[in-house]
């Protein structure tokens, strides 16, 4: 970056997201220093072993104090308790933004317990992985992907520039979107695909015909690719379903309907109808591929193949 854009960057939650922000920041000059907090001190020491950060502390209140920005990057269900031990220690006009998967729930469950001084922009990073923690983080996760601000009516728009220019920053697109339109869009794009992976996943697993060590062995059929988002964290995993309850049961409810109608196609032999669907499907998958947001490779590779030098 040309020129450093926070004095004191925190960060609340040393996981995948916060360890990956805390390296983006670093590589990209984002903030002269950077604080990293956490509840779990082993995540704290693995923090400080990595280098991802110039403080760490599992003191929230010293962690926030003389920030300009504050980012919350711990589980949603995490976040109000969060922002009751900040609240008195956030200096006037703090930036405070989140990474949170849902963001409606975010926003009620912030909002009250900040002071009204603080700058409330709430952040989404379409981005991540199956896996957790510090060791997990790398910096190139948000390259080419979307980052989703929902700013509050009446936010600082100046806050909302400078959290647009941090992700853009870390190489992702930004697009703005009220909190409901992010929870209804995101229920469909990645709530319910979660939610069928892990009930398939569970499924085959209960199947008493079919042996533990079968569905191990034959899994490249599919079931591969839907073990690897059922793996995601079950925590962040729970906090979703229980925070996007209203959006996630609409869509699930299309989706049944859609099910049902999938259904009837088998049972009537209607060879026509699924090949129709089918060909619909491909072509969104050929979509994702061209728009960049997925590779065509056939093994849905996504290594991090970075290094977490700081660039000049
Ligand atoms: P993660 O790897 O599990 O990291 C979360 C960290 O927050 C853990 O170290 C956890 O400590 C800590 N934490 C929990 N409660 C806390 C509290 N009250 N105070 C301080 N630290 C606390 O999770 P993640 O995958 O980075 O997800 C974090 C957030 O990013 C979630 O809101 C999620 O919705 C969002 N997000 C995730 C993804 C993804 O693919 N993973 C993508 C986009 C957005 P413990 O280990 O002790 O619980």
């Amino acid at each position: 970056m040309s020129k450093t854009l926070y004095n004191r960057l925190a960060l609340i939650g040393v996981g995948l997201i916060g360890s990956s922000i805390a390296r983006a920041a670093r590589r990209r000059h984002a903030a002269r220093r950077i604080v990293l907090a956490d509840q779990s001190v082993g995540v704290l020491e693995r923090a400080k072993a990595l280098s991802l950060g110039d403080i760490f502390t599992d003191d929230l209140a010293h962690a926030v104090s003389g920030a300009d920005c504050v980012i919350l990057c711990a589980p949603v269900g995490a976040n109000e308790a969060i922002a009751h031990a900040i609240a008195s220690a956030l200096k006037p006009g703090t930036i405070i933004s989140d990474v949170g998967s849902v963001k409606g729930a975010v926003v009620a469950a912030l909002e009250p317990s900040l002071p009204s001084h603080a700058r409330l922009v709430p952040a989404h990073p379409v981005a991540g992985t199956e896996y957790s923690g510090p060791d997990a983080g790398f910096s190139t996760l948000f390259i080419n992907r979307w980052c989703i601000l929902t700013p509050p009516d009446g936010a600082d728009m100046e806050a909302v520039e400078k959290v647009r220019v941090l992700w853009e920053a870390f190489g992702a697109h930004v697009e703005i979107m009220s909190a409901a339109h992010h929870d209804l869009v995101l229920a469909i794009t990645s709530h319910v695909p979660h939610l069928i992976a892990y009930n398939l996943v569970g499924a085959a697993a209960d199947l008493e015909e079919v042996t533990q060590s079968e569905v191990i062995k034959f899994s490249a059929g599919g079931f591969r690719d839907a073990t690897r988002i059922a793996a995601s964290d079950p925590t962040m995993w729970r906090d979703v379903f229980l925070y996007n309850k209203d959006a996630v049961l609409e869509m699930l409810g299309r989706f049944n309907e859609d099910l049902t109608a999938l259904q009837r196609m088998i049972r009537r032999e209607d060879g026509d109808g699924l090949f129709r669907l089918f060909t619909r499907t491909r072509a969104i998958r050929l979509g994702i591929v061209a728009e960049g947001q997925d590779t065509a490779a056939p093994d849905f590779g996504r290594h991090a193949t970075e290094t977490d030098e700081p660039v000049p």
